[in-house]
């Protein structure tokens, strides 16, 4: 194991609090190194230099903000096996799944390099003869960055990126899990030649850490990726001091299976958006919604594929579904597995799985006969668990997509036309599916949801513009 992880202030390591153990989900003898625990008083220097840094940031105009981001692209590419061996480690999806992660963190990066030369705005005529009207965009100044634990990648990457290329500064907190694929990318952005306080880490305790992110006067804009009671919180918090939010929260994400569906084509959708990445995605298929005419079919085959998957080691070869990440997620995961049983569910799996390695492993399950009125139909699990529900047609099954506190992703596999245009327009999320995973998006569209899902402007893509911007109108007489 090497020395202590620091946290970057102001382009200096410096040690925080105490230090945190990380340790490996897929093996809890593997110690993964030791990370600095960030205190209030860490985070006000990190605001302050980065408050200090961030006009001479922008100043520097967007070459240099493009070539430091396309430089730290390059590097994530060239680092990619390693960074997602520590990914894998750490958060235990198994390793093809971090490298396609770290790979999109590259790309993420590489998109908004571009971005940054793209910053317009508009030119408009007044009402007012000799007047004219510019319309720009400009930084929001500070940004504070809290990520979750499940992609510890790309999530920073797509708040780190934008934030950078529109020219703020940035204080990013990782998730108490997964800080040693965030302090990676930090490393690599410092040794890409980011100016000394234009970004700084400060890993850490939400309740400190994340709680004087959001506390903090010069941090202006807060972007957070969690639970709905902490956004809650953050939102609440936020609105008091007037900042700017922007929150990507829980999903309970809908996925309906019509009997004109290809078979294979419903099974494997639902296989990967339920189940795949141990089903730790705010996008997974949660809530299977099957008509009547295929549910027997649809369901003897996915549980055949299901009790198939190979639960392993993150790093083991042949592992399929990595393990859950923490002894609390599993214990969680567990009890909902009881409770499908309690509400009257037939549960298939779900079970504790022990393995060579002590480590948080657990059967991929499916809960079926269940109602949409059920808990586990309604609340956010967060595992490899799905209710499968059955409904008598197209339109019973648009009832119970919307019928839903979250809106954040919705698919349908069919061959109808009809069925899957009116889908698109009825479903009541911020992402449609048509014959694919509710899971995995790309890396250049907007992304988030409606309702409970998500609150403020959409993450990535150019519409990632309207959070990490603020627009300035100004007026000229030439007299
Ligand atoms: P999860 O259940 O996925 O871990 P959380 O919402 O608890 O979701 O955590 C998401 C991120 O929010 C983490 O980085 C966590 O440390 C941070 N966090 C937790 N509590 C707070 C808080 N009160 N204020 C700000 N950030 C917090």
């Amino acid at each position: 194991m090497s020395d202590p992880h620091l946290n970057l202030i102001n382009g200096a390591w410096v040690p925080g609090d105490h230090l945190s153990e990380n340790r490996n989900p897929s093996d809890l003898a593997d110690l993964i190194g030791l990370y600095a625990a960030g205190t209030a008083g860490d985070v006000t220097a990190a605001a302050g230099a980065a408050a200090a840094a961030q006009p001479g940031w922008f100043a520097a105009g967007p070459q240099a903000r493009a070539d430091l981001l396309d430089r730290i692209a390059t590097r994530i590419e060239a680092d990619a096996t390693d960074i997602a061996t520590k990914l894998a480690r750490e958060e235990g999806k198994i390793l093809p799944e971090a490298l396609a992660e770290t790979r999109r963190a590259a790309q993420i990066f590489r998109f908004f390099a571009g971005e940054a030369l793209r910053m317009s705005g508009e030119a408009l005529a007044s009402v007012r003869p000799g007047v004219d009207i510019e319309v720009t965009r400009e930084p929001v100044g500070v940004v504070g960055l809290i990520t979750p634990w499940n992609f510890p990648a790309a999530i920073p990457a797509w708040k780190i990126a934008p934030a950078l290329a529109y020219g703020n500064s940035v204080v990013l907190k990782p998730a108490e899990l997964v800080p040693g694929t965030a302090h990676m990318l930090a490393r690599i952005i410092h040794e890409a030649g980011c100016p000394a306080g234009v970004f700084n880490l400060v890993m850490g305790p939400g309740s400190v850490v994340g709680r004087a992110m959001v506390e903090a006067p010069q941090i202006g804009a807060i972007s957070f990726t969690g639970s709905v009671p902490t956004g809650r919180a953050i939102a609440r918090a936020a609105a008091e001091r007037m900042k700017k939010v922007q929150l990507e929260m829980g999903g309970k994400n809908p996925m309906v299976v019509l009997d004109d569906a290809d078979l294979p084509t419903a099974v494997a959708a639902c296989l990967n958006g339920a189940f795949f990445s141990t089903g730790q995605r705010c996008t997974a298929s949660s809530r299977l919604i099957v008509q009547s005419g295929i549910h027997d079919a649809f369901v003897a085959e996915l549980t055949r594929q299901m009790m198939a998957l190979r639960v392993g080691p993150a790093l083991a070869p042949d592992s399929q579904i990595g393990p859950v990440v923490s002894v609390q997620q599993l214990a969680g995961n567990l009890s909902y597995v009881d409770l499908a049983r309690a509400e009257g569910c037939e549960v298939v799996g779900g079970e504790r799985l022990d393995l060579p390695t002590e480590g948080h492993f657990q059967r991929p399950a499916l809960f079926l006969n269940a109602r949409n009125d059920m808990r586990v139909a309604r609340e956010e699990i967060f595992g490899p668990c799905a209710a499968v529900i059955r409904v008598a047609d197209f339109d019973e099954a648009l009832v119970v997509v919307n019928d839903s506190d979250f809106g954040l992703s919705a698919g349908i596999c069919t061959t109808s036309l009809r069925h899957a245009r009116e889908f698109r327009r009825q479903a009541r999320t911020g992402m449609v599916m048509v014959n694919l995973p509710t899971a995995g998006v790309d890396y250049h569209v907007p992304f988030g949801g409606t309702k409970g899902s998500s609150l403020g402007p959409r993450e990535q893509g150019r519409h990632a513009a309207e959070f990490y911007t603020t627009v300035k109108t100004s007026y000229s007489f030439a007299g």
